[in-house]
């Protein structure tokens, strides 16, 4: 049965034991990326020290015990995303890579010029950038759907952007500045009934909840394994298998072909097509090791504690002068929040030296930090392993540094 002990969570992530400027660490920065267990690292030394061997070639033992490693895994990721099959899923270097395979695939082939493609003000620049660049390419206009001075969506300005010439609409299901969660099921049925396909970026939002991309009837859902206590240079790429079937492939190498001749080739059937050259076998194991070890914990339990730890953190630093927390959302797993008159990287900088790691900066999200009129922001961002005390030490640190600048 599931169970939430966080004394023994704790003790299984190597990382958080250690000293950081001779203090005691304290994680606050698991947006960015999150530590790992003994069991995801155990998982890779094991790998390497038994079956490795490449995938989906040769005739020996261990590449065969390999391959079924590999393809377990992708059912492992297939069930997490409660997918259709497991052709669905393919492996990328992470979130990043998915959205620039989905542009230069998908929306390069279908995009033609006068074409929109509706982008959230919300978003993280790897959920902009390929737009633009695909855009670029075909002669499609990437149009911003605006943000409330709140940090949520302008739902009412989304409705009226979708026209029949949108084609794509690219949304976070969690945004990594304020953990905003966009309506992306309202979205996904709006998009649909102008006949634009939805890519959903969930590199914030798996690891905090249960994902069913059926359910949600998202075209194209992404994200990072590092950001879920697997190790980073892994992620996937879901899509749905007809969208995928009648992709072009866009790395091209070995794996990836059924056969070469100098006249033509011709490619492999899903999810090979997407898939050139050795993958990162270690790292599919590992996540699959990371999804089984999160789905052997009660998940609800885990995500009251992160909830509880991070209504603690606001209430103790609520009394600060002239601070501000920045688009409070609730039922998040972080916050951003800057003290007016201070330079956020100061502020970092002087935690950094108590031992506090959190996040400083634009968050790789300069069009909602223009929005806001704001350089940057400070972010803590909390996951299953932080303790009271964390959150304790945050809150006098944040207090002193405060009261010195
Ligand atoms: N989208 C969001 C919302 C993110 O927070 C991040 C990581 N900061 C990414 C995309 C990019 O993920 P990666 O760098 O792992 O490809």
């Amino acid at each position: 049965t599931a169970q939430f002990d966080i004394n023994d969570i704790r003790q299984q992530f190597p990382a958080l034991a250690q000293e950081c400027n001779g203090q005691p660490l304290v994680y606050l920065d698991s947006a960015a990326t999150a530590q790992k267990p003994h069991l995801v690292i155990e998982t890779i030394r094991q790998y390497y020290s038994g079956h490795n061997a490449n995938v989906h070639r040769g005739s020996h033992s261990l590449t065969a015990a390999a391959t079924a490693q590999f393809e377990q895994a992708r059912e492992t990721v297939q069930q997490f995303l409660h997918a259709a099959s497991s052709k669905e899923i393919i492996w990328t270097r992470g979130a990043t890579e998915a959205l620039n395979l989905i542009a230069q695939t998908y929306a390069r082939n279908t995009l033609q010029p006068g074409d929109d493609i509706l982008v959230s003000e919300l978003e993280h620049h790897a959920n902009i950038v390929p737009w633009q660049i695909v855009a670029e390419q075909t002669g499609a206009r990437v149009v911003k759907i605006p943000m409330r001075p709140d940090c949520t969506l302008d739902l009412e300005a989304y409705h009226t952007l979708l026209t029949p010439r949108t084609k794509i609409v690219a949304v976070a299901h969690v945004t990594n500045v304020t953990g905003t969660r966009n309506p992306i099921e309202a979205m996904i049925t709006a998009a649909h009934a102008v006949g634009a396909v939805v890519v959903v970026d969930g590199a914030q939002a798996v690891v905090h909840e249960t994902i069913d991309v059926q359910a949600l009837n998202a075209d194209f859902y992404v994200f990072s394994g590092h950001k879920m206590f697997a190790p980073a240079g892994i992620g996937v790429l879901y899509g749905k298998q007809a969208l995928l079937e009648a992709m072009p492939p866009w790395h091209g190498g070995g794996k990836m072909v059924e056969k070469v001749t100098f006249e033509g080739t011709t490619f492999s059937a899903l999810p090979g097509k997407f898939e050139a050259g050795t993958p990162n076998v270690a790292g599919s194991l590992a996540l699959a090791a990371a999804i089984k070890w999160l789905n052997n914990l009660d998940r609800d339990a885990a995500e009251q504690h992160i909830q509880a730890l991070r209504q603690k953190a606001l209430d103790g630093i609520k009394d600060i002068e002239d601070l501000r927390i920045i688009g409070l959302q609730p039922h998040a797993s972080l916050f951003s929040f800057v003290v007016d008159g201070v330079h956020h990287q100061d502020i970092a900088t002087l935690l950094d030296q108590q031992g506090i790691a959190l996040r400083a900066g634009h968050h790789c999200a300069h069009p909602m930090m223009d929005a806001l009129g704001l350089s940057g922001t400070l972010r803590v961002s909390l996951a299953l392993y932080n303790t009271e005390e964390d959150v304790e030490r945050f809150i006098a640190a944040l207090h002193k540094t405060c009261s010195l600048l």
